[in-house]
């Protein structure tokens, strides 16, 4: 009897507390950790895994086997894209032209020149960067459904969308699988399916810009939370700090007086080209842009360290730890 009671009593708490299933990986150039919650979590998760498998063998810009390198040294003739790719340079393509090229996602000549690939890192010379700028244009672009066509001395980069929409594909397949509840963090790209299993809202912490410990936290479920950062990729030479994001105006790392800036919306691929557009644009651009749009939120660090949120976020961002004495602006 005692034994059922026990036997009993196990049950019921595992059916109070759904497992959960955690696995960590290293792709597309970041570290992943994958949550999710439920008896079939493990081999959901072995399908998430072998997803960003496939979709980093398509996107890459350094596999001589993926879809992307195939386009970047294709000499001017059309290559076939899968669904995926072709998907994702849609989507990609609209966020160029609706950001008026903030982002460009044909700036990889320029993402080479300056080592962001292989870690060899050296600053071009400014004839350098002007040559090189002729190439990024995302309007020479030919996409349609099946292919793709890039005049010859055209070169893609999908780094600053690919975990977004890797993010809301593995999204799309855990739902399809009957998950309820996961949590995604692929690097900066963190993306949240339905809420915790205790019903409370997922806590998102925004890292600080200063490198260690957290800035603030936001209270979400059901959606993408994507941070673009200096400090998330740099080097330094002679006291000067250099990093990841690039105008594609000027071909050097975007000085626009942003530190941070983390979008918050359903659509994960958005928010990842949103937070480096708006990385680019800086504070006063971003907010015009918000303005117009209004389908997604942000939380904007300034060079000063002050924040500026949007309106439909405000209530659910708290800052945190010596960052709750800085300025905090809510747009609306
Ligand atoms: P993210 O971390 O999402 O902001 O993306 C940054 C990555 O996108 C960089 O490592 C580059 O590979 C690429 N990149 C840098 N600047 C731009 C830009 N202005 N537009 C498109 N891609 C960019
Ligand atoms: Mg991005």
């Amino acid at each position: 009897m005692k034994r059922l009671c026990v036997v009993l009593g196990l049950l019921l708490l595992s059916g109070c507390a759904p497992t959960a299933h955690t696995t960590t990986l290293l792709a597309m150039d970041t570290v992943m950790e994958l949550t999710v919650y439920g008896d079939g979590g493990a081999a959901e998760l072995a399908e998430c895994e072998s997803c960003i498998r496939t979709l980093e063998g398509l996107f890459s810009v350094t596999d001589a086997n993926s879809e992307i390198y195939a386009a970047n040294h294709s000499g001017g003739q059309p290559v076939s894209l899968s669904p995926d790719t072709a998907a994702l340079l849609k989507d990609a393509l609209d966020l160029c032209a609706d950001t008026d090229g903030a982002l460009d996602i044909t700036i990889y000549p320029v993402v080479r020149a300056w080592g962001f690939t292989t870690g060899e890192y050296r600053i071009p010379e400014a004839g350098e960067l002007q040559e090189l700028l002729q190439q990024v244009d995302y309007t020479k672009v030919a996409l349609d459904d099946t292919s793709l066509c890039l005049p010859s001395n055209v070169e893609l980069d999908l780094g600053a969308v690919a975990k977004g929409y890797t993010g809301d594909r593995l999204i799309a397949l855990l739902r399809a699988r009957g998950v309820t509840s996961a949590l995604l963090e692929l690097g900066g790209s963190v993306h949240t399916l339905g809420a915790k299993p205790d019903g409370s809202p997922w806590s998102i912490a925004i890292q600080s810009p200063d490198g260690a410990g957290y800035a603030g936290v936001l209270e979400v479920q059901d959606c993408a939370v994507v941070t673009s950062g200096g400090y998330q990729r740099y080097f330094e030479k002679d006291g000067e700090t250099y990093w990841h994001i690039l105008d594609p105006a000027t071909g050097v790392p975007a000085h626009s007086g942003v530190r941070s800036v983390t979008i918050v919306a359903a659509n994960g691929t958005r928010c990842d080209g949103l937070s480096t557009a708006l990385f680019v644009m800086g504070p006063e651009r971003a907010a015009a842009y918000w303005r117009e749009h209004r389908d997604f939120d942000f939380v904007l660090i300034r060079d000063d360290g002050s924040f500026l949120v949007t309106a439909g976020i405000a209530e659910q961002f708290s800052p945190l730890d010596t960052w709750q004495t800085h300025d905090l602006e809510i747009l609306s």
